[in-house]
């Protein structure tokens, strides 16, 4: 397999761009991949303030590395859930400390649940019969939120990359879930000055692109999934993408890509955005819930 710019070895092929490339030219594909789908979707400027939520993982880890190659000003935001299961919250939480020391001592902070608010994650739905991932998404959105209004920070970014986006694609179109729908994307605008502008800068790459980028490029990171991610109906819709990914190379991406096309021609129209907010009496975090929002009435449920 020869790479498509040198003719040298090409240690990845990615077929849906017909493109072989080498261990050199593969990363300086990404990165210029990464900065187009920035400019695409005009997600921040040069001297935006990005706030990177970093799990650890090879996706988020490879995007705050990109970010800063290509000349960002980024910190990281690592949340720890409190994942006790083989140590999960703690070993990603000293990969991100690695990544930061590697990175000339990148300024990043690490928000302990525990330690913060009282509890960990897992304990927040425990005996409710609902999922934990439920709790967890509502703990980050609310912590991503809070850390980047009080640091001042332009947006959020977070690495997710095409084989999630077409994955929860994939689910909400089963299930026509139309609300969903309307807002996936690229970028989520600030609808309030205290919910922070998310980007996805990653997501015109798939999976298996960022892990080879983190492993070419000597990133470490935690391989091991979460343990609650094995419930998680994402991973059923991944793997069924997969299979029509291998009989279809391209398929993840032009779905993907065709959902955003369609958007941008009218096919979804825009919900209006919710007159008025209240804010809560608790926290002051905007909510569309009486007085309290949801992150403080999941705590108030708790605590009782
Ligand atoms: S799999 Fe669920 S519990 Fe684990 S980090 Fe993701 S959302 Fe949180
Ligand atoms: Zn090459
Ligand atoms: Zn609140």
């Amino acid at each position: 397999m020869k790479c498509t710019k040198c003719g040298g070895v090409a240690v990845m092929n990615m077929p849906q761009h017909r493109l072989k490339l080498c261990a050199d030219h593969y990363p300086e594909w990404v990165i210029s991949m990464v900065q187009r789908t920035i400019d695409k979707y005009a997600m921040f400027d040069r001297d935006a303030r990005i706030l990177v939520a970093v799990s650890g993982g090879k996706d988020s880890l490879a995007l705050w590395d990109i970010l800063i190659r290509l000349g960002y000003e980024t910190a990281g935001l690592y949340i720890n859930l409190g994942i006790r299961h083989e140590s999960y919250s703690d070993v990603s939480e000293s990969l991100v400390e690695q990544f930061a020391a590697a990175h000339d001592g990148a300024p990043f902070e690490v928000v302990n649940v525990r330690e913060t608010f009282g509890a960990d994650v897992p304990e927040l739905f425990k005996d409710s019969g609902r999922h934990t991932c439920s709790a967890c998404g509502l703990v980050k959105r609310h912590i991503m939120n809070r850390w980047a209004h009080e640091g001042g920070y332009d947006a959020i970014a977070t690495g997710h990359q095409v084989d999630d986006e077409a994955a929860v694609l994939m689910q909400n179109t089963l299930h026509w879930h139309s609300g969903y729908l309307r807002r996936q994307s690229p970028v989520l605008p600030s609808i309030h000055p205290r919910l922070a502008r998310k980007v996805k800068p990653l997501c015109h790459l798939y999976e298996r692109e960022s892990a080879a980028y983190a492993l070419l490029l000597d990133i470490p990171y935690v391989e091991q999934e979460c343990p609650f991610s094995e419930r998680a109906k994402t991973l059923f819709y991944k793997d069924i993408l997969n299979q029509v990914e291998r009989r279809s190379p391209g398929a993840k991406l032009q779905f993907y890509l065709s959902y955003l096309k369609a958007k941008d021609e009218g096919l979804f129209t825009l919900e209006a955005l919710p007159s008025e907010m209240n804010t809560c009496e608790r926290c002051g975090q905007p909510t569309q819930a009486g007085e309290l929002c949801s992150f403080c009435r999941l705590w108030e449920a708790h605590r009782s």
